[in-house]
């Protein structure tokens, strides 16, 4: 069934009566071509490119919860194309670029909005650093502009532009940026895989990786063994664990990572704020609720909620940038489990059991990422090699040296 403006108003006239499930709910079969462990954003886009741009039909993604009930649904929907080092640079402007086609491409209203993106620079060596990341993103085919003081005034009035402690000093727009509908993400790439002949299996957890030689031949799952010849690990949080079934120790901490979102208001901020001195961002949902976070909570964990002093944190960088937000009520806050690597830079690669391969790391930027990462994830487990705008996401690198360390904040997992 194809979604349009016209079959949503004959639905409504005749009492939709006609809708059918969005993807059917079959039983897991004996063997598939290709299994991908995992139905975040990931897993789901990456069978669905596996099986649009490769032809590849006879795939399952096994999910042991829900589809989408992970940290695809869980995030604050940040969707951007402005990073700094090669690697990144090109990898998440192709994935923009896919943000830009994804609603037609999948019959599916993602909500994808380009609201813009500010962040705000509070000294003059930040104005500086900013001013280089805009330029490494126009040389990269993205759009940036350097605003001044005023210009950041007029855009966003409800700053407090008064306070000393980190006074504004102008920030950097991205006007592609914006924000995008994160389960509806996860709903149309099920649908559109469903639709091309993907069987996606919830409640279905893996719980063994069979390898015979160093060669995969499938799966144990909560549903039975399931055999195949390439199988993929798209887990996010949960990567250490799954990669350990394979008697792989991934580079990766997991972290969690909290959000807040506060009662319905009327319309006040039309773009995304980042306020990186006070580690806060901020955005305005189409229901009206805004949604902001900050840091990570300072310790490991595979709890999917956080604990009070991230939650002071972040209530006082909001105070600190906006007064007029203690007037709102928090509506619920609630947390993911991030998959942090060394660098802060993802993993899609293969490993050394042949056929088995990792798609992990994505810190907590992985929404964005999700449309690029299905397509590269997808071009390498087709063909074996490595996509050209996904080749420096390699397991090895920290073996090597060639690390992608975005921030420079070193090699600690929670700082990036
Ligand atoms: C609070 C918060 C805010 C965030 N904000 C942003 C943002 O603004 N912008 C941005 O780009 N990113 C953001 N992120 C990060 C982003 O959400 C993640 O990086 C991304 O969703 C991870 O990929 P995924 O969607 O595939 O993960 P998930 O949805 O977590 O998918 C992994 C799936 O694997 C399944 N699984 C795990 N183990 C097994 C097993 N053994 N067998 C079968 N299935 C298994 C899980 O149940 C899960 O459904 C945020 C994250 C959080 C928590």
């Amino acid at each position: 069934m194809r979604y349009s403006g016209l079959k949503v108003i004959t639905e409504g006239l005749f009492g939709n009566k006609g809708w059918g499930p969005a993807w059917r709910n079959p039983a897991p079969k004996a063997e598939y071509d290709a299994i991908i462990i995992g139905g975040g954003g990931h897993g789901l886009a990456t069978a669905y490119y596996l099986a649009k741009n490769h032809g590849l039909t006879n795939i399952a993604v096994l999910e042991k919860g829900y589809l989408g009930g992970g940290n695809i649904g869980r995030n604050t929907t940040i969707v951007r194309a402005n990073y700094y080092m090669p690697g990144n640079s090109e990898f998440y402007s192709h994935s923009l670029k896919l943000w830009e086609g994804l609603e037609a491409e999948l019959n599916y209203n993602v909500m994808h909005s380009q609201r813009g993106q500010l962040i705000l620079a509070h000294s003059d060596g930040q104005r500086d650093t900013l001013a280089r990341r805009g330029n490494a993103m126009i040389n990269q085919g993205d759009d940036a502009e350097l605003w001044n003081l005023d210009q950041v005034k007029d855009f966003a009035p409800y700053l407090d532009f008064a306070q000393t402690r980190f006074p504004i000093y102008g920030g950097l727009m991205h006007k592609r940026g914006g924000t995008a509908r994160h389960d509806a993400v996860a709903w149309g790439y099920a649908r559109g895989a469903d639709r091309r002949g993907v069987d996606l299996i919830q409640n279905c957890e893996v719980t063994g990786i069979d390898i015979v030689n160093g060669v995969v031949q499938g799966v144990q799952t909560t549903r039975g063994a399931i055999r195949a010849k390439k199988v993929g690990m798209v887990v996010a949080g949960r990567s250490s664990q799954v990669a350990a079934m394979a008697g792989m120790r991934l580079p990766i901490e997991s972290h969690v990572l909290q959000a807040f979102v506060t009662e319905g208001l009327k319309p006040i901020i039309d773009s995304v704020i980042s306020f990186g001195m006070g580690h806060f961002y901020i955005s305005q949902s189409d229901k009206g609720g805004l949604v902001f976070g900050g840091d990570l909570d300072f310790y490991a964990s595979y709890a999917a909620r956080g604990n009070l002093p991230m939650v002071e944190h972040v209530m006082e960088a909001a105070m600190t940038l906006m007064p007029m937000i203690g007037r709102a009520k928090v509506l619920r806050s609630w947390g993911g489990i991030m998959d942090m690597t060394p660098d802060g830079s993802p993993i899609i690669d293969k490993t050394p059991v042949d056929g088995l391969f990792v798609d992990a790391g994505w810190n907590y930027g992985g929404f964005k990422a999700a449309p690029a990462s299905g397509w590269c994830m997808a071009h390498l487990m087709a063909t074996g090699d490595s996509h050209e705008v996904a080749r420096r996401f390699r397991l090895d690198r920290f073996r090597t040296g060639h690390v992608m360390d975005e921030e420079a904040t070193g090699s600690q997992h929670n700082l990036h």
